[in-house]
């Protein structure tokens, strides 16, 4: 569905306690951990939507949760049954981030998500600093609300994407503009004032109009966190199958062009930044104080744990998924077994591949020296042929994207690793 993944820099200017140590010749950072909890249902599919994830009968979520809690206890000897074993400095570190992702967690009974949290809080050393949930505006209300802050979440990643109920409705979106004006007030009141909007450029019947008005919206509900996406375009969502084979449906004839895209990528920047956000990542911005701390784990490396079908794991030196259909997870779970689908052993110049891509993304840019230090390799003359087209800038021995060349920042890494 988007255009931009997810990505970030490993260098510790952000202050956070990471220690760098060598293992197997792959630099790890180890710092607090962070899970991940997948849950991949929906109410309906979106028209954009490339994950895999499901609309199914509510019957499943008691059984798909419970895997998840017996997946979370049983982790260490199940993984190393599938011949994954977790370093040890790793099960000794303190869980201070929670994501629940999806598809849609908010559809779950919060008795469920409490559940899941139970099974972290008996099985690690924990410290939660932020417990995050994906919500769909219309999933939310009193009730819910108050019971997802007695779980213990403090986080709200909340699906706004447009305020145009046209795009919403092109979009197949469930809910409407009102719905976010309903559910904001009503997060507030629960004490989950940590909000973050997702919104995305590229939507079918975006104009350059309604784009800046979702973005004048956004800004005057005041969110502490904003994701701003653009349509992606592939194979794995109903609206991009249409645009590449030239179709109509779903609205993709009122698709915006790449450059006007692009163009509200830009526009985006310019209207965040005169709010008082500060652009951290490519597709991430904050106010002071409330850049995504799990997020950033992915964008320095740092290990992480997924559980739940379809979860990614990195140890620092393997990267491992598990199953991506909810029903044979849940069977695998019970017959006692951790569904691996893949695990991939990184090897040293896929780490520092990774560095780059990863540091590229943060605004911050790359600390050439550090990464030299750490993998023996020069790598600042990789960077001369895109500085010299402009496209990335120097500043003393840090390397970052150039500004005006963000919006087309995935060109520019597909040159970086030819
Ligand atoms: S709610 Fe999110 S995960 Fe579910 S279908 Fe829509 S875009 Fe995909």
């Amino acid at each position: 569905m988007y255009a931009i993944p997810a990505g970030t820099s490993v260098s510790g200017h952000f202050g956070t306690k990471i220690s760098p140590v060598r293992c197997a010749k792959v630099l790890v950072y180890l710092m607090s951990l962070g899970i991940y909890i997948q849950v991949p249902f929906c109410q309906t599919r979106c028209t954009y939507c490339n994950f895999h994830t499901g609309v199914v009968s509510s019957a499943r979520f008691a059984p798909y949760a419970a895997a998840v809690q017996t997946e979370i206890r049983q982790h260490q000897r199940r993984l190393q049954q599938a011949g994954i074993i977790l370093p040890g400095s790793l099960a000794q570190e303190t869980v201070d981030t929670v994501y629940f992702g999806g598809g849609t967690p908010s559809l779950l009974d919060p008795q469920h998500l409490d559940a899941m949290l139970d099974a972290i809080r008996e099985t690690f050393i924990h410290d939660f600093r932020e417990v995050t949930l994906e919500a769909d505006p219309e999933t939310i209300d009193s009730q819910k609300s108050a019971a997802w802050a007695a779980a213990g979440i403090n986080r709200v990643s909340f699906g706004v994407q447009s305020f145009s109920d046209v795009e919403l409705q092109a979009a197949g979106r469930m809910h409407r503009r009102a719905d976010i004006y309903r559910a904001v007030p009503i997060l507030d009141a629960a004490g989950i004032g940590n909000i973050s909007f997702d919104l995305i450029a590229g939507l079918p019947h975006q104009t350059p109009e309604s784009w800046r008005n979702s973005l004048d919206e956004l800004v005057q509900l005041a969110p502490r966190h904003v994701s701003i996406y653009l349509l992606e375009v592939d194979e794995g969502s109903r609206l991009g199958s249409e645009l590449l084979r030239g179709g109509t449906k779903y609205s993709a004839s009122a698709v915006p062009s790449d450059d006007a895209m692009a163009e509200s990528y830009d526009l985006a920047r310019a209207v965040l930044s005169a709010a008082g956000y500060e652009h951290y990542e490519i597709s991430n911005f904050a106010k002071p104080g409330f850049a995504s701390e799990h997020n950033r784990k992915y964008w320095r490396r740092a290990p992480y744990l997924g559980f739940g079908a379809g979860a990614y794991s990195f140890s620092g030196t393997e990267r491992w998924a598990n199953a991506h259909d909810a029903a044979d997870y849940v069977q695998s779970i019970a017959s006692g077994k951790i569904p691996v689908e893949q695990l991939e052993v990184i090897s040293t110049a896929q780490a520092l591949e990774e560095e780059l891509f990863l540091g590229l993304r943060q605004l911050a840019g790359i600390d050439m020296d550090r990464l030299q230090k750490f993998y023996g390799v020069s790598i600042s003359d990789r960077f001369l042929p895109l500085e010299s087209s402009g496209l990335l800038e120097r500043d003393g021995t840090v390397v970052r994207l150039a500004p005006k060349h963000l919006s087309i920042s995935n060109e520019v890494f597909v040159e970086l690793m030819r």
